[in-house]
């Protein structure tokens, strides 16, 4: 490995933008090619979630590249859910019982833009657009290309490729194409898929609903959740089964149907939504699945990272804080001064690969919580003690949500084992007729919860240690 060794991404989305400014800024010569045209000068944010929460895994990457201010800018604080019922009445949760711990609404496209904009300042550093990637040649380090505008087709060759490419990786395809290793893959779709809509803001360009909260309205088998936007308007995203249930995309087919069935479940979100039927007709359904595999590189030769390495349902909104956090990890590999890309991609991939299997994990966990159990009563009571030892004893306790969303210095494996651990312990306890808890409790005895929760916790987690678990 060195500095002269010419890089090749593929895909200069969330993680490719912030990869080649990564690599930029310690002084690789990168060369990334996007298919898609330039997303600072066509709107092409059709199909895709159009915005993100952002949370402090993704910003602690971000602040590695001097980029923490500049995304900031263009968040707004999320503080909590507000969970809306079928009377509209709702009630607000927050993410976390210390007050600097909040998850930001970004846009997609305008957080894309300010990496491309930051990786271009460095001459090192050239962006390619329309061209898509049709397949590698793994062996010899060569991607064959197709220019969308000029259909011309050709091939570059590097000293290493990563594949940025998203969940439809073309690197990772020409793995399974190529079959030079023994390549493990898996890709697991829920029944449910998504479609976005949109709350506008109102005449005068305000918000209509709270903007400090992400909104959901839990409905057991489906839900349905709102981030803000800067403009004033609302993102929307519908999350339903394909074919199953009484409601689901595939027989919400005719306008009755769709205005009969938010009037039913939704009639708040109906209220504010006044594009539903062309919406509901025109915006595509996307599907929401895990991607598995391993191992990420070949040789000295290629890296998958971000979601062509680990495509996550988006219910712990992480996917994007995960794919920002591999540079961060692979940039710390890279200060370790290993001989070659071989031992780096190695160690990359060792350091990596459990917390990415674990927030693919717990994702899965949370669409159920979040469709579900936020408006059960025993998660709520459940909560509300999480909330109150934070707030009392915040050097002591965080929730398994804030391990995961808020402690940037743990990883995703060690969040899910102590998080998961320490609900268990809680549930017990709530359960436990001999403990009386309740919602009002006092410092005395929130500080008797903390201790009995923290004794059970490490003895959950020395127990599934004997296990081998
Ligand atoms: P992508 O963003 O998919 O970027 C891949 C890039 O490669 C794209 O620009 C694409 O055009 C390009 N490309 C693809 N194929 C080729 C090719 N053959 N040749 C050249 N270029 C190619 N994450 C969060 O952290 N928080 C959230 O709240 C959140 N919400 C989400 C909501 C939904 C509905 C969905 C679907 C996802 C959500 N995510 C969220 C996940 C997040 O979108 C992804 O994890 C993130 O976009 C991954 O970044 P990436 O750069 O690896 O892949």
């Amino acid at each position: 490995m060195n500095k002269n060794d010419k890089i090749l991404i593929i895909g200069a989305g969330l993680c490719g933008s912030l990869l080649a400014l990564r690599l930029a800024q310690r002084g690789f010569k990168v060369d990334v090619y996007e298919s898609r045209p330039d997303l600072r000068t066509v709107d092409i944010s059709a199909g895709r979630s159009i915005n993100l929460a952002l949370s402090d895994r993704g910003l602690k990457a971000l602040r590695l590249c001097g980029m923490e201010e500049k995304a900031r800018e263009i968040c707004l604080p999320m503080y909590g859910r507000l969970m809306h019922d079928r009377e509209g009445n709702t009630f607000s949760s927050n993410y976390s019982g210390r007050e600097n711990e909040y998850i930001n609404s970004i846009s997609r496209g305008d957080l894309n833009a300010i990496l491309l904009d930051e990786a271009e300042k460095h001459e090192n550093v050239t962006i390619h657009f329309n061209k898509k990637c049709k397949n590698v040649d793994i062996e010899n380090k060569i991607a064959h290309f197709k220019d969308y505008k000029t259909k011309e087709e050709f091939s570059i060759e590097a000293a290493v490729i990563f594949g940025a490419d998203g969940a439809g990786s073309s690197l990772r395809k020409s793995y399974i194409s190529e079959r030079k290793f023994l390549f493990s893959y898996s890709q697991n779709y829920l029944n449910h898929g998504y479609k976005e809509l949109e709350i506008p803001a109102d005449s005068s360009g305000k918000h209509q609903i709270s903007k400090e909260h992400l909104h959901i309205w839990p409905r057991g088998d489906f839900m349905l959740i709102a981030l803000p936007n800067m403009d004033g308007s609302f993102t929307v995203t519908l999350f339903l089964s394909y074919d199953e249930g009484e409601y689901n995309f595939e027989n919400l087919i005719s306008e009755e149907k769709i205005t009969a069935f938010f009037e039913k479940e939704f009639p708040d979100a109906l209220a504010l939504i006044p594009n539903i039927k062309e919406e509901f007709v025109n915006n595509p359904t996307g599907p929401l699945g895990t991607i598995k595999c391993s191992p990420w590189s070949y040789q000295n030769k290629t890296l998958l990272i971000g979601d062509s390495s680990h495509a996550i349902v988006p219910f712990y909104g992480q996917g994007m804080n995960a794919s920002f956090e591999d540079v961060f990890v692979l940039d710390e590999i890279l200060n370790q001064d290993l001989k070659d890309w071989k031992s780096i991609f190695k160690t990359y991939q060792k350091t990596r690969k459990k917390d990415t299997d674990a927030i693919a994990d717990l994702a899965i966990d949370n669409f159920h919580e979040m469709k579900d159990h936020v408006a059960n009563p025993l998660f709520k009571e459940k909560r509300k003690i999480e909330m109150d030892l934070e707030k009392t004893f915040p050097k002591q306790y965080s929730s398994k949500y804030s391990l995961v969303t808020f402690n940037e210095n743990i990883g995703y494996y060690e969040a899910l084992k102590r998080g998961r651990a320490q609900d268990k312990a809680l549930l017990n306890l709530i359960a436990d007729e001999t403990i009386h808890t309740h919602l009002d409790m006092t410092k005395q005895e929130l500080e008797v919860i903390l201790d009995k929760v923290i004794k059970e916790t490490n003895e959950i987690l020395e127990e599934d240690k004997i296990a081998g678990l």
